[in-house]
């Protein structure tokens, strides 16, 4: 089955057909010429995630989903949620946000966050939501070279390291788009 996944990130591209596997074939916003930024102007990571596919829908009639994902912490009342990729403004620079983050915990003990991904996908017209979630604490400084966006300073639970000190295969064990990912392929290959 053709399904096109509203992205143009070419590693969540690579990394979700690799957990769905070859009944699937996975089409990138790339593969099939949609070069468009697609909005993102809702409150929450569901109506962003449905707004993506909704859009990609009406124009192709295909089979397609969409993601949104965001970094919730306890202490600040959810934020950056939604707004994760913004925080510290337009340019949407990672070590912005990191620092940003920091800053905002600066002396506070209740470090707990969360990552939450949410997948929106449209089947034979129909929609349905699938959430992927991972539980953790905000380091007091960035530590890690490796991955993307708040990796550096989210320790997953039961873990000592940042996401961003793990491999990309040891992430993808446990992360929220894989946790997401999973949901998904299960109903994909049951329904
Ligand atoms: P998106 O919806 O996947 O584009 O994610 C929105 C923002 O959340 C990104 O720009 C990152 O700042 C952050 N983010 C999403 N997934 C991850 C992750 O796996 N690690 C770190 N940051 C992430």
């Amino acid at each position: 089955m053709k399904l096109i996944f509203a992205t143009n990130n070419n590693n969540k591209t690579i990394e979700i057909q690799s957990i769905l596997g070859d009944e699937f074939e996975l089409l990138s916003l790339k593969d099939i010429g949609f070069t468009e930024d697609i909005p993102e102007p809702y409150d929450t990571l569901e109506a962003n995630a449905l707004a993506k596919a909704r859009h990609i829908y009406a124009i192709n009639r295909c089979n397609c989903f969409a993601d949104d994902t965001g970094l919730e912490i306890d202490a600040l009342n959810g934020a950056p949620g939604v707004y994760s990729a913004r925080y510290a403004g337009e340019q949407k620079r990672a070590e912005d946000n990191v620092n940003k983050v920091l800053k905002n915990l600066e002396g506070e003990t209740n470090r707990k966050a969360q990552f939450r991904t949410v997948f929106a996908l449209i089947l034979n017209g129909e929609e349905f939501l699938f959430e992927g979630i991972v539980k953790g604490n905000i380091s007091e400084k960035p530590t890690g070279e490796d991955g993307f966006g708040y990796d550096p300073i989210f320790i997953p639970e039961g873990f000592d390291l940042s996401f961003a000190e793990m491999s990309l295969g040891e992430k993808n064990k446990i992360s929220h788009r894989a946790r997401a990912t999973h949901k998904l392929t299960h109903f994909l290959k049951n329904r």
